[in-house]
This record gives C-alpha cells, structure tokens and sequence, in this order.
C-alpha cells in the first residue's frame, strides 16, 4: 500500500556516547499519512522526531525528505526546518509578541514575505484553528491550549510539507487536550503529513494511518491502529498498552 514517500529513514543510527539511542530505524512516511509513535519514556521518539529537521544529527543511515538527503546546514538547512514543521511540548512562543507577530515572524524571516501578506495569511490560519479574536494578545494572555494551537498555526504558516508533534498535549490540562486534537484531527482530514509522539490513543485510534512502537531506541512494531490495538504481537507493546489504557 504505502505509496508516495515523503520521509524515509534507512538504517538510522545515533548514539549519545555509549546510548545506541536511535538502533537501525527504517521508517517510511507516505504522503498525507499520518504516523503515531508511542512508546515509554527514553526510548528515542523525541531523538527521532528531532533527527527529522535536523536538530539532531545522526551517526549513520539516511534521511530522505521528498527523496533528497537532509541538508548538512547553510541555507539549504533553513529551508529544511520551513518545509518539516515541528510542534514542541512547551510551546516556545516569543512571550514579548503577539500572537498575530508570533505567527508572521518567521514568514517574514524566512519566507521574506512582506508584513502585510505575512499578517493576512497569519489571520487566515488563526481562524482556521479557532483563534481569530485573539490576534493582538500575548501569549501569556492565552490559556495552554490556545497557545498550542498558535505554535500550530506558526508551523503552518510555512506551508510544511510535514509536521511533527512531540508530546503536544502533554503539558496542558485536561479540559485543554481536546481543543488541540481536534485542530490535528481536521489537518489529518485534509491530507495534513503527520508524525505524532502521543500518548493520546484515542486520535492514533482515529487520526493515524500507522502505529509505530518504540522501544529502546527500536522500532518494536509498524502496523495499523487497529491490528496495533486489538492484538499487539510483542510483549513490550502488550505490557506498555496494559499500563496506558
Ligand atoms: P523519549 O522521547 O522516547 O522519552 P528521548 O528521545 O527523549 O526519549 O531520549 C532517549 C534517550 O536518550 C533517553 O535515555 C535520554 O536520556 C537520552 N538523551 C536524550 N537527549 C540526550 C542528549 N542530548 N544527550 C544525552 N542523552 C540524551
Ligand atoms: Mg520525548
């Protein structure tokens, strides 16, 4: 099935000194899929998203993006980090800026997009995900999860080809997680590539295309939510389903 690939991963390696974090990993992303990892903690989903856009380097394989080899760094990095967005648990937005300036900041910067073309784009994806009457706040102002859904509209703002989500509700309060799904639930709808650290099972149930689980810094299993879910075939995923559900 899996088809037009977007992200590849062929034998990735890392080690931070004597970790072996990342152990062979092979991984394909198809176009418009969306990929749940999940696994404990320390077992290098953070590592991998990071590898991804390059935050992290690797100590060997490969890593494709639309079938080119991740840049090493310059310009061609930058553009990288532009076309594979990455959603962070905390949600890093510059507390000194509004939301409508958190948004257009890196349009600007590295799209080079005037203000005012950058500001109506801005407008565009914060109504989008549900935020339109708070464009002139600070981000302080804002609940957890109204921030989250900024730092979403920031990463779409680039027009990604990919973005990655570590953990993005995991910081917020309950009543505030729903509100974040559900803005990830309609950008898989409509075709959004996604690769999602989340413990959240009910949106792999839902949202994903593919589970993958991790496991010291392997990865354990590939398969679709429903065969992950009813019938997990290591004990590792047994155990960990056993302890979350
Ligand atoms: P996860 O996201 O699955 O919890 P991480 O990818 O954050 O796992 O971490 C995997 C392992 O790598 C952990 O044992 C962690 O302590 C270690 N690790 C992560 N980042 C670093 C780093 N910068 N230097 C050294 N060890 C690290
Ligand atoms: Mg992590």
């Amino acid at each position: 099935m899996a088809v037009d690939p977007l992200i590849e991963l062929r034998d990735v390696n890392k080690h931070y000194g004597n970790l072996h974090v990342l152990q062979d990993i092979n991984l394909t992303v198809g176009r418009g899929e969306v990929v749940v990892i999940i696994g404990p903690s320390g077992s290098g989903k953070s590592t991998l998203c990071r590898t991804i856009n390059r935050l992290e380097t690797i100590g060997s394989g490969e890593i494709l993006l639309d079938g080119r080899p991740l840049p090493a760094e310059g310009k061609e990095l930058a553009r990288l980090r532009a076309e594979v967005g990455m959603v962070f648990q905390s949600f890093n937005l510059f507390a000194h800026k509004t939301v409508l300036a958190n948004v257009s900041l890196a349009q600007i910067k590295v799209r080079k997009r005037g203000r005012e073309e950058a500001d109506k784009r801005s407008r565009e994806l914060l109504d989008r995900v549900g935020l339109a009457s708070q464009a002139e706040k600070f981000p302080a102002q804002l609940s957890g999860g109204q921030q989250q859904r900024v730092a979403i509209a920031r990463a779409l703002a680039m027009n990604p080809k990919a973005l990655l989500f570590d953990e993005p509700t995991s910081a917020l309060d309950p009543e505030m997680i729903n509100e974040v799904l559900e803005v990830m639930q309609q950008l898989a709808a409509e075709g959004m590539t996604m690769v999602v650290v989340t413990h959240e099972m009910g949106f792999a149930r839902s949202a994903a295309n593919r589970v993958v689980f991790m496991a010291d810094g392997r990865i354990i299993e590939d398969r679709t939510p429903e065969e992950f879910f009813t019938a997990p075939e290591s004990e590792r995923a047994r155990d960990f389903l056993s302890k979350i559900l």
